[in-house]
């Protein structure tokens, strides 16, 4: 007797956003899709406080009911929403292997991935005491920066993620300060020099974080040091975004997808396909440009659309049940 293995037709790894709009299409097309949610059910947006640009929220919404809404949406179609965090996958046969907790298998014949990306942090306890209460830390501009419009504000990081949320920034905020840590950018020149011809943007060279500094709730501004000198000085600022760079969650599949250097997957152009058949990508695992919960539940669409294509092109009959293999 060997160890019951189940059967799944179409397979959601991941729960932001991507991966409930993915269960909601596929249960609408009869694809019975089951969805492990991961360690952080309901993904990177439940670290967010206020959702105000996902259309269809006039007054806004908090990251963590949007995401109850949409489970509780794609429930309503009988999408099977489980806790659980798939471990490892075997995508080399004709059937997708995933392994759930490291222990129980699943043979599957469609997967979509949802599994995004993670936004890094600097690691400094202030940083981080400040990011959990919601208190004024934040990894996206574009998604929290309208709530510092006529403030200070600061921001680490020297990419082209950081010149353009700085200049995002810059159009709400009375002044935006930029911590450098080299004396050069990483962004691209076009990106750079706007930055550098934004009149309320100041750009610290050679300068680190030492504290971000708070009353307790909320972020009141930001100690920083001269890493060539030593020297310390503190600005005044009500918000602290970090813009170094994310990671996408892609770990388990990089002996089996093409990936790109920081990991990201890579999709077929205009399509959700990967290089592998029957496996399908959404959301920010493959996505370093956008990553916002309004294009992440686009690609979660079509991802569902481009599996039930997949199925119905291979005329499917595949047996969606729970049985014991040898
Ligand atoms: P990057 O990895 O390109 O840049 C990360 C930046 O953060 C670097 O400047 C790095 O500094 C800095 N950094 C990293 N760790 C720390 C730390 N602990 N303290 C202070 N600074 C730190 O990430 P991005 O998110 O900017 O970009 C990712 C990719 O997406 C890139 O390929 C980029 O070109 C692309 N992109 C393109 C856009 C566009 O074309 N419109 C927009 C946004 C991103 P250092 O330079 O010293 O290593």
């Amino acid at each position: 007797m060997g160890d019951i293995i189940e059967k799944v037709k179409c397979l959601i790894i991941g729960s932001g956003p991507a991966g409930y709009t993915a269960a909601i299409y596929a249960a609408r097309a009869n694809m019975s899709p089951v969805l492990y949610q991961g360690m952080q059910p309901g993904g990177q947006l439940t670290t967010t406080n206020e959702v105000e640009n996902f259309p269809g929220y006039p007054n806004g919404i908090t990251g963590p009911e949007m995401m109850i809404e949409l489970q509780q949406q794609a429930q309503r179609f009988d999408a099977d929403i489980r806790d659980g965090w798939v471990t490892k996958v075997d995508f080399s046969g004709d059937v997708h292997k995933v392994w759930v907790n490291d222990t129980k298998e699943i043979h599957c014949e469609t997967v979509i991935i949802s599994t995004g990306a993670t936004a890094k942090y600097l690691g400094l306890d202030s940083e981080q005491k400040y990011l959990k209460l919601g208190g004024g830390v934040s990894a996206c501009a574009v998604c929290d920066g309208f709530f510092y419009r006529n403030q200070e504000v600061v921001i680490v990081g020297a990419g082209d993620s950081a010149c353009e949320e700085a200049h995002y920034l810059s159009k709400l905020c009375k002044k935006v300060t930029m911590i450098v840590r080299r004396d050069e950018f990483r962004a691209s020149k076009i990106m750079s020099e706007r930055v550098k011809k934004t009149p309320n943007i100041e750009i610290l060279f050679n300068t680190e974080t030492d504290e971000v500094l708070g009353d307790g709730q909320v972020v009141t501004g930001v100690r920083v040091f001269n890493n060539q000198t030593n020297e310390k000085h503190e600005i005044p600022a009500t918000g602290f975004f970090v813009a170094i760079g994310h990671k996408p969650n892609t770990d388990i599949f990089k002996d089996y997808l093409n990936l790109d250097a920081t990991g990201y997957i890579l999709n077929k152009p205009g399509t959700s396909k990967t290089n592998v058949d029957g496996v399908f990508v959404s959301g920010d695992a493959a996505d370093h440009v956008y990553r916002q919960a309004v294009t992440a539940a686009g690609t979660g669409c079509m991802a569902a659309l481009d599996a039930e294509r997949y199925l119905a092109a291979k005329d499917s009959n595949f047996e969606v049940s729970t049985s014991t293999y040898n």
